[in-house]
């Protein structure tokens, strides 16, 4: 997809903050540090709108990206952190929840994995969670340009049975180094709008 307009639309908390024209909502989640806010700017073709490296104990904030006039990326924050206290790891999970299990936009997850390693468990905790909502969800497993393409197939196999990848389920590397995959996760996209 080309994109030609991005805007940041809004950091929301609660419901009544959500955007209220109806437009279809893509969500993307991942461990923090995993690349999502690079995969997001890759995507539009921006250098930095979603921003880079978020710090632990930051407000946590689903933030909404109107792409195109057509769509929305929502932004989860990244799971994961081993420092964040319980009570955030709480309020974060409550936030997430009314969202994911809630929202009749929201068409599907776009769930960030790294293809150098195996998926972590709590990547597996968000997965089996997605799941259970019959949520459907592409996986993206970036950072690509790390690992020589010929490995790219046993790196797959890793993540599909870690996880347990439905079949109905889209899984595609991508780099935000290099634009690989790019097209491939636009087209996936495009399959839940
Ligand atoms: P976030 O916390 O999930 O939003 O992750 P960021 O997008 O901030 O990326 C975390 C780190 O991984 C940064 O140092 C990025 O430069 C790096 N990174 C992100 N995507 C890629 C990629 O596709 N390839 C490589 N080699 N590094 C990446």
């Amino acid at each position: 997809m080309k994109v030609t307009k991005s805007d940041f639309i809004i950091s929301a908390v609660k419901p009544e903050q959500y955007p209220i024209d109806g437009l279809p909502e893509i969500g993307l989640a991942g461990r923090s540090n995993v690349g999502k806010s690079s995969l997001i700017n890759t995507l539009i073709n921006r250098k930095n709108l979603a921003r880079t490296s978020q710090r632990p104990g930051k407000t946590q904030t689903l933030n909404f990206y109107l792409i195109n006039e057509i769509l929305y990326f929502v932004d989860v924050p990244g799971y994961g952190f081993a420092k964040v206290s319980k009570k955030e790891r709480e309020s974060w999970g409550k936030m997430i929840e009314t969202y994911l299990t809630d929202r009749d936009q929201l068409k599907a997850v776009i769930q960030i994995v790294d293809l150098r390693h195996s998926p972590s468990n709590d990547d597996v905790v968000m997965y089996d969670w997605l799941k259970h909502y019959e949520i459907p969800v592409i996986v993206v497993a970036t950072k690509s340009d790390k690992i020589p393409k010929g490995k790219w197939g046993k790196h797959l196999k890793v993540v599909s049975q870690t996880l347990k990848i439905e079949p109905t389920d889209k899984l595609v590397t991508f780099s935000s180094h290099t634009g690989q995959g790019k097209e491939e996760v636009w087209s996936a996209i495009k399959s839940y709008l």
